[in-house]
């Protein structure tokens, strides 16, 4: 008999997992799948790629129902789990459908945060996470084009990664494009003061408009959005707004089964949770202290569990992480602690005249963050420098330019070997 396994969740993290689980233990689980979304699973970093026209939304499904039956897996997708029973080991769906499991896996990631402003919940405010979001911003700016004579406008608030990634779509869309960015540096939390500029400057070249510093009051419309009036009065005419200030864990499945809980599900290195058999990952975990919310670490959460479940000794153990930002022609890189602090010492190169500037942050020769904008020339060294905490004392010289990594004491040796 087949131990039965329930995920509830099958967005990025969730479907590797099944996709890691099958290689790990193949026969081992009866496992059945519950989604909200209408779909198995899609690349959801690719929404940014289809808003701006580059990828179709039939392109960057990565798991739909084929898939799931080809390989023995009952998926129900649109289907929300409501409910969940610890002791009696079942979960139950929106339909009052209910299934028991031997081992339950959740994969809920998060809910993208929305101010509590009036007006926010007007037709024609959207966020950005999923693809009835983008069917949306793509229907309005249809619109946009159905209409020559009137430039639409789309307020974006939020002049983070997802921000700046739905703005520069729309606005490749043809809408006139504002961000409103409660700070003064954008992607504050990947950039710091000279590469935001550079990279504002970028975008402002490309045609987008900035309200930096700045707060959103309330939403304005009757039957459906108008405007956005910032705290100083301002008011931005929008025929679309999209809210992308963040994201928060969706712990709701975890409260329901009283799991542990603090910003997100707490798990341990085997990505269990406080209760027996049931396990999390993805967005919606908080794993020693620390939340993520980019693919990479997660899939290395996918691997650990599906490990873990195939009764293999596997740990995980947090993860460094790096962005980069998909608007074309806009290179950037970042990872790490690249603030200036006492303690550390900070090589700068940059030419702002060609938009170019690269900092490195040394801590005893060990590379503890990096920033790059206009040049990322290397950065993938950098990072691998960054994880592994090599003594850099030999690359001092040359660290910060994009050629040039190794000292000329190697080029020569590497030379000679090859001669
Ligand atoms: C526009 C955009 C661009 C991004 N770009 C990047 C990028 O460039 N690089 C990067 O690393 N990351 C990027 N990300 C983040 C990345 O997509 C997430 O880190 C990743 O999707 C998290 O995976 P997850 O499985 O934890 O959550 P999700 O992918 O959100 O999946 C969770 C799934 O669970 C379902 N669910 C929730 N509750 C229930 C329930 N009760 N019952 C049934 N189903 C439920 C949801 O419907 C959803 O399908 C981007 C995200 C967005 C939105």
């Amino acid at each position: 008999m087949k131990q039965k396994l329930i995920l509830i969740g099958s967005g990025m993290v969730g479907a590797r997992f099944i996709e890691r689980l099958l290689h790990e233990a193949p026969d081992t689980y009866d496992i059945r799948v519950f989604n909200k979304e209408p779909t198995g699973g899609y690349n959801r970093i690719m929404l940014s790629p289809v808003l701006s026209g580059e990828k179709t939304l039939p392109e960057i499904m990565t798991h739909d129902h084929d898939w799931f039956e080809e390989r023995d897996v009952h998926l129900q997708a649109s289907t929300e789990v409501v409910d969940v029973d610890q002791h009696a080991k079942t979960v139950t769906t929106d339909l009052g459908a209910v299934y028991s499991y031997d081992k339950l896996v959740i994969a809920t990631g998060s809910k993208p945060f929305v101010i509590p402003v009036s007006g926010a919940d007007l037709p024609g405010v959207v966020t950005f996470r999923d693809t009835r979001d983008v069917k949306i911003m793509l229907d309005v700016s249809d619109a946009d084009q159905q209409q020559p004579h009137k430039k639409l406008s789309a307020v974006v608030i939020g002049g983070g990664l997802l921000g700046l990634e739905a703005a520069n779509g729309l606005m490749i869309r043809g809408m006139d494009v504002t961000v409103v960015h409660r700070g003064d540096v954008l992607m504050n939390m990947q950039m710091d003061a000279v590469s935001g500029e550079l990279l504002q400057k970028s975008l402002e070249d490309k045609g987008m408009k900035f309200a930096m510093s700045a707060n959103t009051a309330e939403i304005l419309g009757d039957t459906c959005v108008t405007g956005v009036k910032l705290a100083d009065g301002q008011v931005l005419e929008a025929d679309l707004v999209v809210m992308a200030v963040g994201i928060r864990p969706n712990v709701g499945v975890g409260n329901k089964l009283g799991l542990q809980l603090n910003h997100g599900i707490i798990v341990n290195d085997q990505l269990e949770t406080s209760a027996e058999s049931i396990y999390a990952l993805g967005e919606c975990v908080e794993h020693r202290g620390l939340l993520y919310g980019l693919v990479a670490p997660l899939y290395e959460q996918a691997q650990v569990l599906a490990e873990t479940l195939a009764g293999k000794p596997s740990a995980y153990q947090g993860s460094f992480i790096s962005t980069k930002l998909k608007v074309t022609g806009i290179s950037l890189f970042s990872a790490g602690e690249f603030e200036d602090s006492e303690d550390a010492e900070s090589l700068v190169y940059q030419d702002l005249s060609q938009n170019i500037y690269r900092k490195i942050v040394l801590k005893n020769n060990k590379i503890q963050g990096a920033v790059m904008f206009g040049d990322v020339t290397g950065s993938n060294w950098i990072f691998d420098n960054l994880v592994t905490q090599n003594d850099m004392s030999a690359y001092r010289d040359t660290l910060v330019f994009g050629e040039g990594f190794q000292p000329s004491s190697d080029k020569k040796a590497e030379k000679e070997a090859v001669a």
